[in-house]
């Protein structure tokens, strides 16, 4: 990887190693491997806080593999937390799962190695993990975006969680039970939430949306839309969010980091996706939004839940 190229992005092991450093400043955290990818990459997660029983959040990224700065984002929500937001560990959980694609990311970093077009999202079985998950699986889809077209970057798999990383990731929500999540992707410039494969509301609508607008309010200079995920940017079907919210109970958001950003690149840049994709300036990047997450773990704190749990 060409760091003066393609910017600080750390490596998944770089990565581990970070949130290793952390569990060391915060008692009782812990690392778990709840899967392993294709190709036998173990796929890692932390918790920190409080014990079983408080509200629990979770954060997962580097699901779409060439979205790389989703998973610093990940890391810099874990870093301020442990180290200067730890008074909200003593009555919460939080779960980070920093890279759910593995194979995904090293493919990335390998083709952008040998000059070649990184356009990879899929894990190694060519299929986008966030079109693999039960909710919508089945329906009749719509567009190339979709997720059923077997030779696009959005093919939803042969069946739901027929993906070894989509079971680790179930395996984790097993673990944790989180009444909030955020996945961490990019670009975009929202604050994305259920549903996904239509254009309705769900009973949790104006929770979203205000949660969502209060998280929109701490970013520190640019200020991100908030919308569901149909109303915002186009269906999805069998996206990881709609199966947390609608047979998990969880206020799922997706963060879509930064904005189509050719302007202000470099030519030499413009050929490449990988920077269309991840921000050259990472630390304004993670700067503007670490606060933002942070609030979905103070919502947890101050017991903010879909209506599904309160039995509201
Ligand atoms: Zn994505």
């Amino acid at each position: 990887m060409n760091r003066h190229r393609y910017g600080p992005y750390r490596t998944p092991t770089e990565i581990y190693d970070h949130f290793r450093c952390l569990m060391e400043m915060s008692p009782g955290s812990r690392e778990f491997v709840t899967g392993h990818s294709v190709r036998g990459r173990p796929v890692r997660s932390w918790r920190f806080g409080a014990d079983d029983g408080a509200p629990a959040v979770l954060f997962a990224a580097g699901c779409h593999a060439i979205e790389f700065i989703g998973v610093e984002q990940c890391a810099a929500v874990a870093g301020r937390l442990v180290k200067e937001r730890a008074r909200l560990l003593e009555e919460t959980a939080v779960w980070f799962m920093p890279v759910i694609n593995p194979d995904g990311h090293y493919s990335v970093r390998d083709r952008l190695r040998r000059h070649r077009v990184p356009l990879v999202k899929t894990n190694a079985n060519r299929v986008d993990l966030n079109r693999n998950f039960p909710v919508g699986f089945y329906e009749p889809h719509r567009g190339i975006m979709a997720g059923s077209h077997r030779k696009t970057i959005n093919y939803h798999g042969p069946a739901p969680l027929s993906e070894p990383e989509s079971k680790a990731f179930v395996e984790l929500v097993d673990m944790s039970n989180p009444a909030l999540a955020m996945q961490l992707h990019s670009f975009g410039g929202s604050f994305i939430f259920p549903p996904c494969h239509h254009r309705g509301e769900t009973p949790d609508h104006e929770t979203f949306m205000r949660l969502g607008e209060q998280m929109a309010a701490l970013q520190k200079q640019d200020r991100y839309s908030v919308a569901s995920v149909a109303q915002g940017m186009y269906s999805t079907y069998g996206d990881i969010d709609d199966w947390l919210y609608y047979e998990r109970g969880v206020l799922a958001y997706t963060l879509e980091i930064g904005r189509f950003g050719l302007k202000s690149a470099p030519p030499w840049s413009w050929w490449n996706i990988f920077m269309w994709t991840n921000p050259r300036d990472v630390a304004a990047a993670l700067d503007n939004n670490t606060d933002a997450c942070l609030r979905l773990v103070e919502a947890a704190a101050g017991g903010v839940a879909a209506k599904s749990r309160s039995g509201g």
